[in-house]
Formats: C-alpha cells, structure tokens, sequence
C-alpha cells in the first residue's frame, strides 16, 4: 500500500543548487512526488513547524537556519515511503551518514544537513498538513 512523507530540501542544499540532484534521487528510488513548492518560512513558521525540538539547545539555531534562506517541501509516495525516504537521507549528522546517502553527499554539518524526513506515520500525517491541503496532494 502507498504511503505518503514530508520532505524538505533545506536551505543549505537549495543554496548549493542540489534541488534537481535530490529530487533525481528520490525519483530513481521509486518515490514519487506528490505535492512540491519552494517556500521562505518565516522564524515563526519554522519555530512552528519543529515545535517538538524547542527544549532541545538547539532550537534557536536551527529554526533561524530552516528561516534563513528558501527551502522546497514535497509530499512523497510510494509502498515505505517514510523509511524508504530515512534510508535515502542517511543519518542526522553527516559525519555518520553512509556512503551515497543525500546528508553524506550534500550536508554541511549535523544541523545544515540538506534534508528533512517525516520520522513515522503520525508525525508524517502532521508535517504534510502544516503545508499543503488535502485537495494540493495529487493522487500517485
Ligand atoms: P532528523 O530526524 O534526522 O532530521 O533529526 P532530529 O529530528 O533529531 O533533529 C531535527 C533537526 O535538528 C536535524 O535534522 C538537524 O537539522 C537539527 N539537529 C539535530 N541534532 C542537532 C544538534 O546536535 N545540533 C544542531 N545544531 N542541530 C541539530
């Protein structure tokens, strides 16, 4: 059965002009995109959208760097989607992220790490309704 994911190329990557090398990746991997658009998130949106981390000491970094430039969110499909999409971006921090993974080729460091993935299927649930409607999901 399909399963739908949140991904964001982060601004870092959309920085570097990796978006098509990324969206190549996922496509040659059987995930198919189901919804995409380029946004500029606002600190607050950012702030909104890791509201689960805002204990962590990080939180202040790491949402003035999602705010900081413009990103790409997409909703994947595809049979596994959200572990399929885990296993393609590689660990958080890139000095552990196996060879040929999007973090091990593109990140910069643990919190520049060029890619966003829903973690299960609640949180993906969560993340593709804090940016698209249900009617901007096509059906793949
Ligand atoms: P993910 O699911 O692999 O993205 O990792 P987490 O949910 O643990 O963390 C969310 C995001 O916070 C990561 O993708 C990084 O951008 C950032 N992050 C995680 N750990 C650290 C850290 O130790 N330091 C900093 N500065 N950022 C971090």
């Amino acid at each position: 059965m399909s399963e739908l994911t949140l991904s964001i190329i982060k601004p870092d990557a959309v920085a570097k002009g990796v978006i098509g090398e990324i969206v190549a990746t996922f496509e040659k991997n059987g995930l198919k995109i189901a919804a995409m658009k380029m946004v500029h998130l606002s600190r607050r949106e950012a702030r909104g959208f890791y509201a689960v981390h805002r204990e962590r000491p990080f939180f202040d970094s790491l949402t003035d760097f999602m705010s900081s430039g413009p990103a790409v969110v997409m909703v994947l499909s595809g049979a596994g989607a959200i572990g399929k999409n885990r296993e393609l971006m590689g660990a958080t921090n890139p000095a552990e992220a196996a060879a040929g993974t999007l973090r091990q080729r593109f990140a910069t460091d643990i919190e520049k790490n060029a890619v966003h993935g829903s973690d299960a299927p609640e949180t993906a649930r969560t993340e593709i309704a804090y940016f698209f409607p249900e009617l901007d999901i096509v059906n793949r």
